[in-house]
């Protein structure tokens, strides 16, 4: 689902209770699988942002995944010292998803966090 972002180039703030709305909907399309390694973990799921919010990443369902603690946190996980691909394959996917969608360049560079990937 992607909706259409109002505010390209300033997003807005969204509220606490907005952010736990979009945690709340990327957890339940994820219903219990980790989204990277497909296995079960039901509610030991972690919320991750593909592009870090360091990086200019938003709160939104398109920007969210649900990972287990290993794909997240663990050495190959997208955090972890061995994490490099995996984060770039995320992030490659993610911004292919929004170019699929019609979006000009311009637009994903900036719902990428300012840059686009190789
Ligand atoms: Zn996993
Ligand atoms: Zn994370």
């Amino acid at each position: 689902m992607y909706v259409k972002p109002l505010f390209v180039d300033k997003p807005p703030k969204l509220t606490k209770k907005q952010i736990e709305k979009v945690k709340q909907i990327v957890r339940e399309n994820a219903d219990g699988y980790c989204q990277e390694c497909d296995h079960w973990f039901g509610e030991a799921l972690e919320f991750h942002h593909i592009v870090f919010q360091s990086q200019g990443g938003r709160d939104t369902i398109e920007n969210g995944i649900m990972l287990c603690h290993g794909c997240h946190r663990g050495t190959n996980g997208v955090h972890g010292k061995n994490g490099r691909e995996l984060d770039l394959k995320l992030k490659l996917k993610l911004q292919d998803y929004y170019f699929d969608q019609g979006l000009s360049e311009d637009i994903v560079r900036v719902l990428m966090g300012g840059k686009l990937y190789p």
